[in-house]
């Protein structure tokens, strides 16, 4: 039978497992904070450790809900030594959070399909696909000249801040006669 460090392993791994497989934790909490970051992600302002602060209270009602399961399923209480504790949140809240990063890309990529971004915060939008520069919109414009070619209206505010140079002397520079 499995005993300390081994076991408060499995009982964390349990718990996660529990919490991402409880629709209606899932509806009520989780969900709503998969939300949120997304938000934050789009904004620029996500903040992993934030975010590992912010599962806990999902993390905390995972516990409480979820431990006279994982007593039963290993026959003994998870008191003394093995009662959850701070460090134990803690890993949880850490998995859980690295367990949430697909949907809320997912949830990003969703949320940022045609809409403006924000100056240089939020989800880049490129000039096509091949392209470092940034798409021109109207708070972005492409007014700025190519710092290497000196060609007029070639950059946005976002590429100059960036130190870039136009497509076609990057593809030079890059050695690529792709353009
Ligand atoms: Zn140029």
């Amino acid at each position: 039978m499995k005993t300390g460090k081994a076991l408060v392993n499995e009982f964390e791994q349990y718990i996660v497992d529990s919490i991402e497989s409880d629709g209606a934790l899932y509806k009520r909490i989780y969900r709503p904070i998969v939300e949120n970051y997304a938000r934050k992600k789009l904004g620029g302002i996500y903040d992993t450790e934030k975010a590992i602060k912010g599962v806990m209270p999902l993390v905390v009602m995972g516990i409480k809900k979820h431990t006279p399961a994982a007593e039963q399923y290993y026959g003994r209480k998870f008191d003394g030594v093995l009662k959850p504790g701070i460090l134990l949140r803690q890993h949880i809240a850490v998995e859980l959070v690295a367990g949430m990063q697909g949907e809320i890309n997912d949830l990003v990529r969703e949320k940022s399909k045609g809409k403006p971004v924000g100056k240089y915060g939020g989800y880049p939008q490129f000039q096509n696909p091949g392209s470092a520069l940034r798409k021109a919109t109207k708070g972005n414009p492409r007014i700025y000249p190519c710092p290497t070619c000196k060609r007029p209206n070639k950059l946005t505010a976002q590429d100059k801040a960036r130190g870039y140079q136009c497509d076609a002397c990057a593809d030079r520079a890059e050695g690529c006669g792709c353009y």
